[in-house]
């Protein structure tokens, strides 16, 4: 079995503000190593921190805006979102749970604290991603998939106490719930001090993982709280090891090699299809959905 080693290791860059919610840091594509082209298919990962927010009546978030031709996954670890769109999907996720939205040919959503959260304040700890169509899909109907916690597929390692939660793809025998347009695999490895995990995925796949909590190694080589890996496409199998309590995000996905258009809101396969989103956009044909 080969090495899938460790090409780099980034410290989180620097945040900014996502609507007035969500404090962000743009691992995805902002950081030039990891471009929409090498990520593919994950071409957009804003990682909200950990981060405390005082409480407030009225939720702090993002208003309605478009997406048209990707996924987007929010993947909880602390506080709740709530999330509504122009199809009539709503949904609230909490600690642990997944959002799954499919845009596709268009919707229009919105992306606030639950109230109840808002209220009370509290540690909030986000992952979203925006996971890319191929083009015979971008255009296909809109959907939505709420992945509860206690749905995703638990392999239990040796220790028993650490283990492996898949959300999409597969670990070993375990698979995941979500449903995904090309292979996609994502899971979180929360692991007790001193145990391991092996990984492997195909040489080719695009792969990297963030350090949500505590410390871990990858292959041997640090990776501190925040810290994101990107792995090379030289084998398969890698190595995990917590150095403390950890929760380790592990994502590999088959690479859809198609040109890329990407404006805003919208990733497409060309700039006329970028244009003709923004032409519907326009013509309401994104559906309606209030403030
Ligand atoms: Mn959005």
């Amino acid at each position: 079995m080969t090495t899938k080693s460790v090409e780099a290791i980034f410290n989180p860059p620097a945040p900014h503000m996502v609507g007035d919610g969500f404090r962000v840091h743009n691992f995805i594509p902002s950081m030039p190593e990891l471009s929409m082209e090498r990520m593919s298919p994950f071409i957009m990962m804003d990682y909200n921190s950990r981060i405390s927010f005082p409480p407030r009546e009225h939720p702090r978030g993002v208003g309605v805006h478009p997406h048209r031709g990707f996924e987007t996954v929010t993947i909880a670890y602390k506080g709740k979102v709530a999330h509504h769109d122009s199809t009539g999907n709503s949904g609230v996720i909490g600690e642990g749970d997944v959002q799954w939205m499919t845009a596709a040919s268009g919707v229009l959503h919105k992306e606030y604290h639950e109230q109840e959260f808002s209220r009370n304040g509290g540690e909030f700890q986000m992952v979203q991603l925006w996971v890319n169509l191929p083009a015979k899909d971008k255009m296909s109907a809109p959907k939505y998939q709420a992945i509860e916690n206690a749905a995703m597929g638990k392999y239990l390692l040796d220790d028993s106490s650490s283990f492996i939660e898949v959300i999409a793809g597969q670990y070993k025998d375990i698979k995941g719930p979500a449903s995904t347009f090309t292979p996609v695999h994502m899971m979180n490895a929360k692991l007790k001090a001193g145990s391991k995990a092996e990984f492997s995925f195909p040489t080719h796949y695009n792969t990297v993982v963030l350090t949500i909590e505590g410390h871990a190694k990858v292959n041997g080589h640090e990776l501190k709280t925040d810290h994101l890996a990107l792995m090379k496409h030289d084998g398969e199998h890698f190595e995990i090891e917590a150095v403390t309590d950890t929760i380790v995000l592990v994502l590999s996905g088959e690479p859809i090699n198609e040109p890329i258009a990407a404006y805003g809101p919208f990733v497409m396969n060309s700039r006329q299809e970028l244009v003709q989103a923004y032409e519907d956009l326009s013509k309401g044909k994104f559906g309606e959905l209030e403030e």
